[in-house]
């Protein structure tokens, strides 16, 4: 193994505006507490702490855009060992089993996104062209196929994509640039942006390959307010070997934007039998709080 400070390497700008020296948010030692229990309590395959040893990480904030990110991440190398060898194929069965449980609201959310997809298309007069870049287990493409689109996935794991057939397509969009299928009508990254080194590329890479008046769907968690983590449920969300950029909703608003989209509502969808939950749904079209989870709009001229 390479000694710990090679492990980490600096994002020395910030990874939206490109500005430089950020402001301090929080910061320790892998090896010293409380981040060293929250990572032992992850349950990776090795032990990641010793690996990591006295590497510091940092998390700041943008002095020029706000944006809160890790400045230190892993190199790339390292990052292919998290994902291959430090999550292990248990971590993901536990994982899968969590999504598992939580199958039929999971499957409810999936159409949601299809049915407000097909309402801004404004007709499906042709199978309309959908990618899903970081598609994981596929099943965003799943639901998109199962109502008549033309649906890819895209994910840098050889593994998950072997297990779910489908169109998944691996490690990233060079993949899915040789099939030549021609422009996207939508586009979406659920639960990706807080994971790369560069967000704001991948965001012009997607505005690149959908067509203008296509639709950007993003969800990320929610950072606001858990700067410096003190439950377990906000470590997760500044988790500093995974979770490396903390957007709050300005913040994920601002990068869509600078990449070439217009926000716009997510519109009420409704896929229940209770009137109940109907009633709540509409009122979304009035009142929408500000989310991480966000539609968007391929400007038309750029
Ligand atoms: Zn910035």
């Amino acid at each position: 193994m390479s000694p710990p400070n090679s492990v980490l390497r600096e994002r020395p700008n910030c990874p939206l505006c490109q500005s430089e020296s950020p402001a301090l948010v929080w910061s320790g030692r892998f090896d010293a507490e409380p981040t060293r229990g929250w990572i032992e309590r992850y349950g990776y395959a090795v032990d990641v702490v010793s690996v990591l040893g006295d590497a510091r990480f940092e998390l700041v904030r943008c002095r020029q855009c706000d944006f809160v990110y890790h400045r230190r991440v892993l190199t790339p190398e390292w990052l292919s060992v998290l994902y291959s060898e430090w999550i292990d194929s248990r971590q993901i069965e536990r994982f899968e089993q969590a999504l598992r449980a939580s199958a039929f609201e999971r499957g409810r959310q999936l159409v949601k996104h299809v049915l407000r997809v097909a309402h801004e298309a404004g007709g499906l007069e042709r199978p309309l062209r959908w990618l899903d870049f970081g598609c994981g287990d596929g099943a965003q493409l799943q639901a998109a196929e199962l109502f008549g689109f033309e649906a890819y996935g895209v994910d840098f794991s050889v593994t998950r994509s072997a297990r779910s057939g489908s169109r998944i397509l691996v490690p990233d969009l060079a993949a899915f640039d040789a099939l030549e299928s021609g422009p996207l009508d939508v586009a979406s990254a659920f639960q990706v942006l807080e994971h790369v080194e560069a967000p704001a590329e991948v965001l012009r890479s997607l505005a690149q390959r959908v067509r203008p008046g296509g639709l950007l769907i993003v969800e990320t968690p929610d950072a606001r307010g858990v700067d410096v983590p003190t439950t377990w449920e906000q470590f997760q969300v500044v988790q500093p070997l995974e979770h490396i950029n903390a957007f709050t909703p300005a913040t994920l608003r601002a990068a869509c934007v600078a990449a070439g989209f217009e926000p716009i509502a997510r519109r009420p969808a409704h896929v229940t039998t209770r009137v109940r939950e109907l009633l709540r749904t509409e009122v979304s079209r009035f009142y929408q709080p500000s989310t991480t989870a966000q539609y968007f709009r391929r400007a038309a001229t750029r």
